[in-house]
């Protein structure tokens, strides 16, 4: 994943910067944050092939090209056109291509070809100039070196509108310094400034609707990592990053800890203000979950109707006391009106937090079972509290339930069994 993707823990719950992005536009053609940086390497990755073939197509071009001129041109000039192909236009183009087909490279590309392009359009741009009462038939050649600038080597509109202005800016300085006439010099210089206003017109939208597409593809698979209701990640989600976190815990060995925390008497807050309101109190409990959960790699997830799961990495048995209070805290903070709760004024939640370091011999569904072990002892114990369970994981049986957990009554634990 790349760095904003929506990775698990490292956003809060509703923001989304592609949704945020696409709202505000980006007519610089550039994005806030790291959002610009994905883009970046993710064009750079899908560019990788076609630049590839494109320099083939580009050296396949200059070698005909200098054929063609060696064919047509009188001597002397064919001579010229020979030594810059043989010794400056080939070796540009195969020091691309042997660049484009290293992995180290693309890191470079950019800056690469900003520095290759602009060096062989400057150079095609002296042998035009350099050979007198010709200047005009090597035109076409140049504005093809413009366009490939444009279109062909992998550049975003910027370094490719700089590009292709370098080699304009050569031809009109170059043409002051020869003897190449003024009207020839002036239509030179405007078949290349029509050019480059094409390819500039053209680079600019592909580069809109390419960063267009990039910014809604993003948003597509955030939202289908999102809880339709709450805007935090959604069950799918949490499986994924549980199964992760495991493996990861395993190989480093290091806590983990998994908090399901389940609203107290929702039914009767549903009961007694209506469901929309009960829809209203979830959003807000998942928002003040997902803030109370703060270091870069904690994760908070809707679990399920009015159960959320906050998964912790590094996470000592001190952190989780933390992190369960400060839940606590928050749902205080919040103050949502419970008038129909037999234990408390306000809307509040049990815990039941499960804190182990991963074993090889077990699986993440005994990680589950034991924070969901908890949690039964949480609401058995009267609720509004948080019970942590770590020495028990050393006795548990993965994938042996109670029997008050039979699949009929928790089928979701029974399935992951
Ligand atoms: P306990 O303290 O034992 O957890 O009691 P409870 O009433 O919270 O638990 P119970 O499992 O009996 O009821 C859960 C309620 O959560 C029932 C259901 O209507 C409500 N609920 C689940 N998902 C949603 C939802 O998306 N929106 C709303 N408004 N209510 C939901
Ligand atoms: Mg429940
Ligand atoms: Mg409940």
């Amino acid at each position: 994943m790349a760095a904003s993707e929506s990775q698990p823990g490292s956003q809060s719950p509703l923001e989304s910067p592609s949704a945020e992005q696409l709202r505000k536009g980006f007519k610089w053609l550039r994005f806030s944050g790291p959002l610009e940086q994905d883009f970046r390497e993710a064009y750079r990755a899908q560019s990788r092939v076609a630049v590839q073939l494109n320099l083939w197509l580009c050296l396949s071009l200059v070698i005909t090209f200098a054929l063609i001129a060696r064919a047509i041109l009188p001597e002397g000039t064919d001579r010229l056109v020979m030594l810059f192909s043989a010794g400056i236009f080939v070796p540009i183009v195969l020091l691309s291509l042997v660049g484009a087909y290293s992995p180290l490279y693309w890191r470079w590309h950019s800056l690469m070809v900003q520095v290759l392009a602009p060096a062989f359009g400057v150079n095609l741009v002296f042998l035009a100039l350099m050979v007198r009462g010709l200047e005009t038939s090597f035109l076409p050649g140049l504005v093809l070196a413009i366009i490939s600038i444009y279109f062909l080597a992998g550049l975003t509109f910027f370094p490719a509108a700089r590009s292709g202005l370098i080699v304009l800016a050569a031809y009109v300085v170059g043409s002051a310094f020869s003897t190449i006439e003024l009207d020839r010099a002036l239509y030179g210089s405007l078949v290349l400034l029509s050019a480059n206003i094409i390819g500039a017109t053209v680079c600019y939208r592909l580069e809109k609707v390419n960063r267009t597409n990039f910014l809604e593809a993003r948003l597509l698979k955030e939202m289908a990592s999102r809880d339709g209701l709450t805007g935090i990640y959604n069950r799918r989600i949490l499986d994924e990053h549980v199964d992760t976190v495991w493996q990861q815990a395993m190989r480093e060995r290091a806590p983990i800890a998994l908090l399901l925390v389940d609203i107290d008497y929702f039914k009767a807050y549903n009961d007694y203000f209506g469901h929309q309101a009960g829809d209203e109190a979830l959003r807000h409990v998942a928002q003040s979950l997902a803030r109370s959960a703060r270091r870069p790699l904690d994760f908070a997830a809707r679990y399920g109707g009015e159960e959320f799961a906050v998964v912790l990495y590094y996470a000592t048995r001190e952190y989780v006391e933390e992190v369960a209070a400060r839940i606590r805290q928050n749902m205080e903070a919040l103050a949502l009106k419970h008038p129909a709760s037999p234990i408390a004024k306000h809307l509040t939640v049990s815990i039941g937090a499960a804190c182990v370091v991963p074993a090889p011999e077990r699986s993440p569904f005994g990680f589950v079972q034991l924070a969901d072990e908890a949690l039964y002892e949480a609401k058995g114990q009267g609720r509004n509290r948080c019970i942590i369970m770590d020495k028990e994981y050393e006795q548990m049986s993965t994938g042996s339930f109670r029997k008050t957990y039979s699949s009929d009554v928790r089928p979701e634990l029974a399935r992951r069994a």
